[in-house]
């Protein structure tokens, strides 16, 4: 969807032909008799500013339908509500930590079993999957490693045993990646991230594919009630507006950081889809429309806590944040903060090594995002003399 489609999708609003869509801070709607309304009853079952968001974004992924949330979490908790006791999900070992956390330590105890398994190799896939698998869940590139998944080889395995193929579109965006027409039934977002783009709110979106699947999520989201407010969904709608424009320059000011990173010396490995080292480069080119994303992550030659520390507390336009997708960039040190629950040895398995560090880039100039990582790089140095001279 180019940006012309994505902005003048969005429509004006009907009432009153404002060209900015109108927040419909309101709980209820009044009646002319019971049951006779305007499409609208309670704020909890829809808000004409929450529909322009749903229609946008199930516009922009390709879907039936979409359902805006109060997280990212709240809109992978919707999905897994299609579930039963009994039945199983395979999902992807390198998956987000929120979505595991909720997976193991909620959804577990209620019988139902999760099997994670290196989704890079399809056949781990297809050796994984059972006749009670109803799910299968991807995200595709992962989070901070930037692993990547076959969506469309995936997408078939599960179709085989008739389990859902869910894919956590948030790395990707829209903007590079449409899993729906690789063969997804559901797609997620923490619009928190990319979509609204500005790191002031956290939202989350589901996107079905069938209008069967709408209706139970539907369903879902109003008898579980947790719904995005009007005001978040406004900003939301405006983050999209730039969307394709911010998306791309992240993507740009990301392949030259890590092209950077990779030329120097103090730097181990760099961790980017747009590389030809990427182990699954040629299938993120391929569906990914030759957009890697706007988020690098790279271990240093001192593989240490404290180097890596020294690294992330000397950037000056990186800042030091949880989250990702803003216009601002921002940098994490895995080890210490998004993944501090999972316990090392695991955490090494999956090439999260003591100093790796994930940059997400911002929409700042590509050279000022450069010259940030090398001073940082060269105040290392710096730091390492100076502590072998006292
Ligand atoms: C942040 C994130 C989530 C969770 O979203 P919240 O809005 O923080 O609840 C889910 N998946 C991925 C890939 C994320 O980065």
């Amino acid at each position: 969807m180019s940006s012309t489609k994505i902005i003048h999708s969005i429509p004006s609003d009907p009432l009153t032909g404002a060209i900015s869509t109108p927040i419909y801070q309101t709980s209820t709607f009044v009646q002319t008799a019971p049951g006779v309304n305007k499409g609208y009853d309670y704020a909890r079952s829809n808000n004409p500013t929450r529909k322009v968001l749903e229609d946008l974004v199930a516009n922009l992924e390709g879907g039936h339908s979409g359902f805006a949330f109060s997280t990212g979490l709240a809109a992978i908790d919707a999905v897994l509500k299609l579930l039963s006791a009994g039945d199983e999900i395979v999902a992807v070992n390198d998956i987000y930590g929120g979505a595991y956390r909720l997976f193991t330590h909620v959804y577990e105890k209620l019988g139902i079993t999760v099997n994670y398994v290196d989704t890079t190799e399809v056949e781990n896939v297809q050796e994984a999957i059972t006749a009670n698998t109803k799910l299968v869940w991807i995200e595709s590139p992962t989070n901070p490693t930037l692993k990547i998944s076959d969506i469309q080889a995936i997408g078939k395995i599960a179709k085989s045993v008739d389990a859902l193929l869910v894919v956590d579109n948030t790395f990707a965006s829209p903007i590079a990646q449409k899993p729906i027409a690789l063969g997804a039934d559901i797609v997620i977002h923490s619009g928190t991230k990319y979509l609204a783009g500005h790191s002031d709110i956290v939202a989350g979106l589901v996107v079905t594919k069938t209008e069967e699947l709408s209706e139970k999520i539907k369903f879902i989201q109003n008898a579980s009630g947790a719904v995005l407010g009007p005001w978040d969904c406004f900003l939301c709608i405006r983050g999209i507006e730039t969307l394709d424009l911010r998306y791309k320059k992240q993507c740009d000011n990301a392949f030259s950081v890590a092209v950077f990173l990779v030329n120097h010396p103090d730097v181990d490995e760099v961790f980017y889809p747009g590389l030809f080292s990427h182990k699954n480069h040629e299938i993120a080119k391929k569906q990914q429309n030759g957009w890697f994303g706007g988020i690098v992550s790279f271990t240093l030659k001192e593989d240490t806590q404290e180097a890596a520390e020294a690294f992330v507390t000397h950037t000056q336009y990186f800042k030091l944040a949880e989250s990702l997708g803003g216009v601002k960039s921002l940098l994490c040190h895995p080890p210490q903060m998004t993944h501090a629950s999972v316990p090392r040895e695991i955490r090494l398995k999956s090439g999260i090594k003591d100093s790796l560090i994930r940059l997400s880039c911002g929409i700042e100039e590509e050279d000022d995002l450069v010259k940030d990582v090398n001073q940082a790089l060269a105040k290392l140095n710096q730091l390492k003399e100076e502590a072998y001279v006292s």
